[in-house]
């Protein structure tokens, strides 16, 4: 008889956007000629930037042409790519990563999903509330945690992120071995300064725990004492790991291309307490289930580090701040308290009420979707997201709706 990972019996149903999706339904059949605006997902609208095509394009040009194919790459990826990388994503910014410790790959969401694997299932682990959810499904998945009960599991460490603390968590008073933090946030859009990273640079050192830094929206950055990196806080190499994605820095999402940074002086431990480099478990890991990025990809990725190609995921990025800051300004107008959308593409506005009752209450007055925080946590109770990501007419006329229903 096959059995399956009992552990699966445990994940809670994926309701938050089946439940968004079931909603926006029933508003549409009873109001057939409302128009509705859906500011609720994280998917970008624009399309690539035309340097990235054409790259993307000749790459394609070049595996039709018997004297340029090219059959499997390395599982790291290209050394194109992964110097480009290293150069300008940071050396630029003074944070030494070297091209040897870079893993191409076709998402963060599978490397920040996958990366728990490498450790024991009896390590702690601590993720942020309101938080992405696969970094607790994926530990869930694995077996690290019991039950799920009222909106947490068992056996997780969770970190409130709230106003008390400006939506970035301080470490915890406990011991954890593995804690997953992401700035600029989702879905809180808060970022986190130097002294917060420091702190939990010095707590993971202090613990010899690992930090999972996921930055997949570091693009959204536009204050320059921000860290970009969390391998600009010193010391950082040898107890983080950072995940970037070409998602929303580049129109990625349906092209697919990543990476995942994993310095060579980062180490777990065996359970004699000798030190074992996380760099090779990874590369071990990578290369053994995944055979790399296309080629064609690689090459579109790697036409962002070129000075047009620069400059146009800096106009892409600045178009959805663009929309951010018309979103964050009316909001703010009609009195809600709101987080994000000067640093990132999302707006965390405290509603004053549950949040599935704002989200029906602005579905109902002005056919415009959010997402609600508390699908994200417990402490995205009295919430909603609304996202960035639409074309700039929408979002203007979502927000004179809005203005007209709620002044
Ligand atoms: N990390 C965070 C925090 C995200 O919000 C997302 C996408 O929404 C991802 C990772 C996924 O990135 P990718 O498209 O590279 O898989």
């Amino acid at each position: 008889m096959i059995q399956i990972n009992e552990n699966y019996q445990k994940l809670q149903p994926t309701y938050l956007f089946v439940e968004i999706g079931r909603r926006v339904a029933q508003f549409q059949r009873n109001n057939p000629d409302r128009d509705v605006i859906k500011l609720g997902i994280g998917d970008v609208t624009r399309p690539l930037p035309p340097t990235i095509v054409s790259a993307f394009s000749d790459a394609v040009r070049e595996m039709g042409d018997a004297r340029s194919f090219r059959g499997y790459g390395p599982e790291q990826g290209y050394g194109f790519l992964r110097d480009a990388i290293a150069q300008h994503d940071f050396a630029t910014r003074g944070a030494e990563v070297s091209a040897d410790d870079i893993f191409v790959s076709d998402g963060a969401k599978c490397d920040s999903g996958n990366f728990q694997e490498l450790f024991a299932t009896d390590i702690t682990v601590a993720v942020p509330d309101p938080v992405y959810p696969v970094y607790v499904d994926t530990n869930v998945m694995a077996g690290r945690t019991g039950e799920a009960h009222d909106g947490r599991y068992r056996g997780l460490t969770y970190l409130p992120a709230t106003r008390e603390n400006g939506f970035v968590p301080s470490p915890p008073d406990t011991q954890v071995d593995l804690v997953y933090l992401c700035f600029p946030n989702n879905p809180t859009g808060a970022t986190a300064t130097r002294e917060q990273l420091a702190a939990w640079v010095a707590y993971a050192r202090e613990n010899k725990a690992l930090i999972l830094f996921d930055a997949a929206y570091v693009e959204f950055i536009r204050d320059d004492a921000i860290p970009r990196s969390i391998y600009e806080i010193d010391g950082a190499d040898r107890v983080a790991v950072e995940f970037r994605s070409f998602s929303k820095t580049a129109g990625f999402t349906g092209t697919r291309c990543a990476y995942t940074v994993v310095p060579s002086a980062c180490t777990a431990y065996t359970t004699d307490g000798t030190e074992v480099s996380v760099r090779d478990l990874w590369n071990r890991r990578h290369s053994t289930k995944f055979n790399g990025v296309s080629y064609p990809v690689q090459r579109a990725a790697a036409a962002v580090y070129t000075e047009a190609g620069r400059r146009e995921i800096t106009e892409l990025a600045d178009y959805y701040l663009g929309n951010a800051a018309i979103i964050r300004a009316k909001m703010t107008e009609l009195g809600y308290a709101c987080t994000g959308g000067d640093n990132s593409p999302y707006i965390w506005v405290e509603t004053g009420r549950p949040s599935w009752q704002f989200f029906d209450l602005l579905l109902e007055k002005t056919g415009i979707v959010t997402t609600p925080g508390a699908g994200f946590g417990t402490c995205g109770e009295g919430y909603i997201r609304i996202s960035a990501f639409n074309d700039r007419e929408k979002v203007e006329v979502a927000m004179e709706k809005i203005g007209a229903a709620f002044a």
